[in-house]
């Protein structure tokens, strides 16, 4: 749809309601008051944001995936963007495993009769090398039928390819080791292929979504069905095997930027991630929370502080939030104890969206326990923005898909906004906030599809809002949150799942 947001849609309306609800330190006498200060970041800077994101995207093959053009692109952006407000920028380098695929992989079966197998019978392992063979299928210590779950050790040992003929397909069946460990086996045994099967038995019949960890193999690399896999296995058997992607060990930054004002002792970080899926631009996952934050830090840069503002863009988090692991594993025991608070935002602005606001308290009493102590106080912050506007909530469970899961492991309070990905929207939230129930709040999540036109203009203005609140409010304030808290906080941090790969809806198996 055509794009006027006019400067009152989200901020500005929100500063002007607005009882700001903490105790607010006025800024030195020359400086602008909060509110104002809030009223002066404004959502249509923002989509600016988004529109040069959308031409970067554009240029650079339609994605900003971490390692790839786009990327770096989107990075020299906000790295400028930053410069130029006063900020202090690093870019932190650090090297990932990437893995895309190009074209969509192909199995078929060609003797002894042809069959071509579908993506609800096969899908490609990530990780997986490239190629297009055919040849003979030949089984590797199979257990058909099968036993008891891990009964199968397929591919585990060298000594299971004794026999093996260079230049075939191996097939192999789920169990006792890695999907990693099998493929490496095969390819040393000369295969030219793999398939892995699911083993057979109880929950371990269906499609086989696995990864291989790392880029450790050139081969093709495929998952089934244990129906195909058993298919597979008849004496006689060729196969077509087809691959397509890019796996590969690249390097790629972090973009972090610290304001020149405030306590170096107390730091109020906010974070989004920059990257997007290879797949696609990106534009609401997650140029919106990077957009927003960027225009906040931009409007705020010039202003002094009392509490010091960092802002950081991560890398690599489609691929399990590792930009963000990498930003926190290096941090130095001083630096740990300065950072007071985080903030996350990562898809703030969806088709289809509802206002969710991290559940640092647990009152959902939904999946993981309450953050760190003060994360309860972040999650009041958000509320009484919104409230404030007569503007519903819900909450949501930090479940571990954002960056925020390294920062609440190592103890530092947390909070953030989210509009919701491929979840799907309840008839309740459809009174709440509007939209279609029944549908997902993003139907283009990480596709190609998430483009410019794959935002709501008013989820992205009140959520534009609500950071500038927290930016404003944290930035002045006397005592943050969780200040104060018993010292044990940092070290019992609630444990939050942040397992490599935990953003795609569907959970990838290892082994
Ligand atoms: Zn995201």
């Amino acid at each position: 749809m055509p794009f006027t947001l006019g400067r009152g849609v989200g901020a500005a309306t929100a500063a002007a309601a607005l009882v700001l609800p903490l105790a607010l330190a006025t800024p030195a006498s020359a400086n602008p008051k909060p509110a104002q200060l809030i009223n002066s970041v404004v959502a249509s800077a923002v989509k600016q944001h988004l529109q040069k994101f959308q031409q970067i995207a554009n240029a650079n093959g339609g994605n900003r995936a971490a390692g790839s053009p786009g990327h770096d692109a989107s990075r020299d952006y906000v790295a400028g963007v930053l410069k130029k407000a006063g900020y202090k920028v690093t870019l932190q380098q650090f090297d990932f495993p990437f893995f895309s695929e190009n074209s969509p992989a192909v199995l078929q079966r060609t003797a002894p009769s042809p069959k071509t197998y579908s993506a609800e019978d096969f899908t490609i392992m990530t990780y997986s090398g490239s190629g297009d063979v055919t040849a003979a299928v030949q089984n590797v210590d199979l257990v058909l039928p099968p036993g008891a779950p891990n009964s199968s050790s397929s591919g585990c040992e060298a000594a299971d390819f004794a026999g093996f003929t260079a230049g075939s397909i191996a097939l192999m069946q789920r169990g006792t080791c890695s999907f990693q460990v099998k493929a490496e086996n095969a390819q040393a045994a000369g295969a030219a292929g793999a398939i892995i099967f699911n083993e057979g038995q109880q929950d371990r019949t269906d499609l086989l979504n696995g990864t291989l960890g790392e880029p450790s193999v050139t081969i093709p690399v495929v998952g089934t069905t244990f129906a195909a896999g058993q298919e597979l296995s008849a004496a006689g058997t060729v196969a077509r095997l087809k691959t397509d992607t890019t796996s590969a060990v690249k390097t790629t930054h972090n973009v972090i930027a610290d304001s020149r004002w405030g306590d170096p002792k107390k730091v109020v970080h906010l974070g989004a991630h920059l990257d997007s899926v290879p797949e696609g631009p990106g534009i609401n996952d997650n140029g919106s929370g990077s957009a927003a934050i960027l225009e906040v830090a931009r409007t705020l840069g010039k202003i002094p502080t009392r509490n010091k503002l960092r802002f950081s863009f991560w890398s690599a988090e489609e691929f399990g939030l590792l930009g963000a692991e990498h930003y926190v594993a290096n941090l130095s025991a001083q630096e740990l104890a300065n950072t007071k608070l985080y903030l996350n935002f990562d898809m703030v602005g969806s088709p289809n969206y509802a206002l969710k606001i991290y559940d640092g308290d647990d009152s959902d009493g939904e999946g993981a326990p309450a953050g760190p102590a003060g994360s309860d106080q972040i999650e009041k912050l958000f509320e009484k923005y919104f409230d404030a506007l007569r503007q519903k909530h819900v909450g949501t469970d930090f479940d571990g898909r954002s960056d925020y899961g390294p920062f609440m492991d190592a103890g530092i309070p947390s909070g953030g906004l989210f509009t919701g990905a491929e979840g799907i929207k309840t008839a309740e939230e459809q009174k709440m906030f509007g939209g279609t129930a029944g549908q997902a709040y993003d139907s283009c999540y990480h596709q190609a599809c998430d483009d410019i036109s794959n935002i709501n203009d008013k989820a992205l203005a009140l959520n534009t809002g609500a950071i500038a609140t927290a930016a404003v409010t944290y930035a002045y304030a006397t005592k943050l949150p969780g200040e104060g808290a018993p010292a044990t906080a940092r070290t019992a941090a609630a444990s939050v799942a942040s397992t490599p790969g935990t953003e795609a809806p569907n959970h990838e198996l290892t082994r």
